[in-house]
């Protein structure tokens, strides 16, 4: 998951998660219930948990009436894909609606409760993946469920794609974007997984942010390699001072800044609030884009950096062989994060001028396709501001990049736009917990995100 939350601060009444505990309706009560339930199935890489839940997944919508559902075993996952079929012709194109099942491990030991019992407590529900992704992929089952009870029927396919490896190989949404393409063709989708909103532990909003956009990940070695020889004998070529120099010109090295619509909108909004330096940077680099020194300036900063260009950072290094002989091979592993739309090619060559001759940079690891923001579409823009503003009026929502990557690289790199609209909110910092401890949701936040999809959808496919 990449939560993004911006610093944004309104002048909008401070809003309380601490109101005391409020009597759950018939509807809430079950919903809570259900999430207690797939919280409680520890969904982690290597136990074969998943299938277990999309059992009770299945169950649960073919109760309801909805059949159309198809089970795809991979591994010891399996992905999940379900369909609700237009009422009549349908009108448009279906939407995608994205969630993953899986979580990250997560130790009795190092937690102060069992993760995988699901506890109410303090206003929180608690759990590992009461965040990531469990409470989204809840929302997705129980607003269906409810449209579904209130009689609506969609104008247009809705299509639901649930993985069970985002966490790790990600092959559920790979193979979901290529060989199961026809299942889940749609004109957009609608990723749980991103997005979201946060306020200040005193209630101050700082806003929501939607996800268009997300990094490429990429993964270089750098390796130089030497005849070695004897270490009582030292000579000026040596395979560790070599690779020692370019990591070094690496770490001095600036990718190009650019701007997308995304981080435009992202920096317009960020710009209005921050008043100082930060600010007037991006100001002047929304002014001129080649305004390089203003870019800079806002990479800088920790809540920026990322989000202005590509970032390649060295993160594993080997080499030598034994303390008396001099290296034959020295190694260093470089990650990169790609901006949207971004060639790796090209990143690759630049990294191979940066590291010089006689150091080999070789591609050793990749996730998904470089794939370009997903345009601002004015229908699902204006649907989740709606759906968010009818809860928190005047909250700004704001597109956003995630610097990591989500299920949704492969669906933007075969074209269907990916939209993050997460309508959970979080106290920050303190609930940003997602592969962390002690990860909750605030009660009000999870009922709240059922709320926000139910609303989105009758808005979308009514
Ligand atoms: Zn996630």
């Amino acid at each position: 998951m990449n939560r993004l939350v911006i610093g944004l601060v309104t002048g909008m009444l401070a809003f309380s998660a601490s109101a005391g505990a409020k009597e759950l309706k018939p509807s809430e009560v079950e919903a809570r219930d259900l999430f207690k339930q797939v919280v409680e199935i520890p969904t982690v890489e290597g136990r074969g948990e998943v299938p277990r839940l999309v059992k009770l997944l299945s169950e649960k919508f073919r109760a309801e009436g909805f059949d159309d559902i198809i089970v795809k075993p991979h591994g010891e996952t399996e992905t999940m894909i379900l369909r609700w079929k237009a009422g009549g012709t349908p009108i448009a194109k279906p939407i995608l609606l994205m969630a993953h099942m899986d979580v990250v491990e997560a130790k009795r030991d190092d937690w102060a409760d069992d993760p995988f019992i699901f506890r109410e407590k303090d206003g929180y529900y608690w759990g590992r993946g009461s965040v990531d992704n469990k409470a989204g992929m809840t929302a997705i089952v129980m607003s269906l469920i409810r449209l579904k009870r209130s009689g609506f029927a969609p104008k247009r396919d809705i299509i639901v794609l649930f993985t069970g490896d985002e966490e790790t190989a990600g092959d559920g949404s790979r193979l979901a974007a290529s060989e199961w393409i026809d299942l889940v063709r749609a004109e957009y989708a609608l990723n749980s997984d991103a997005g979201g909103g946060g306020f200040t532990a005193d209630g101050t909003p700082l806003g929501y942010g939607m996800q268009t956009a997300e990094k490429t990940y990429r993964t270089y070695t750098f390796s130089v390699t030497n005849k070695g020889g004897h270490s009582s004998k030292p000579r000026p070529d040596n395979a560790i001072y070599e690779l020692a120099s370019a990591i070094t010109r690496l770490e001095k090295h600036r990718f190009a800044p650019m701007l997308n619509e995304t981080t435009r909108g992202y920096f317009a909004a960020r710009a209005k609030q921050e008043k100082g330096a930060l600010g007037d940077a991006m100001r002047r680099w929304l002014a001129d884009d080649n305004d390089g020194e203003a870019a800079d300036i806002v990479e800088a900063d920790p809540k920026e950096v990322g989000l202005t260009r590509t970032r390649c950072v060295a993160t594993k290094l080997a080499g030598g062989h034994a303390d008396n002989a001099l290296p034959q091979l020295a190694q260093a592993t470089v990650n990169c994060r790609i901006f949207p739309g971004v060639d790796p090619v090209a990143v690759k060559a630049e990294l191979e001028q940066i590291a010089g001759e006689g150091v080999a940079v070789e591609q050793s690891d990749s996730f998904g396709a470089s794939t370009p923001a997903s345009p601002l579409r004015a229908d699902v823009v204006g649907a989740y501001t709606k759906a968010i503003q009818k809860r928190f009026p005047d909250m700004p929502i704001v597109p956003s990049m995630s610097t990591g990557a989500t299920d949704g690289v492969f669906f933007r790199g075969i074209g269907i736009p990916v939209y993050g609209v997460s309508g959970i909110w979080l106290k920050i910092p303190e609930d940003a917990r997602a592969h962390g401890l002690d990860e909750r949701i605030p009660v009000e936040s999870f009922h709240m995100n059922i709320g926000v999809w139910e609303d989105m959808l009758r808005e979308l496919a009514g």
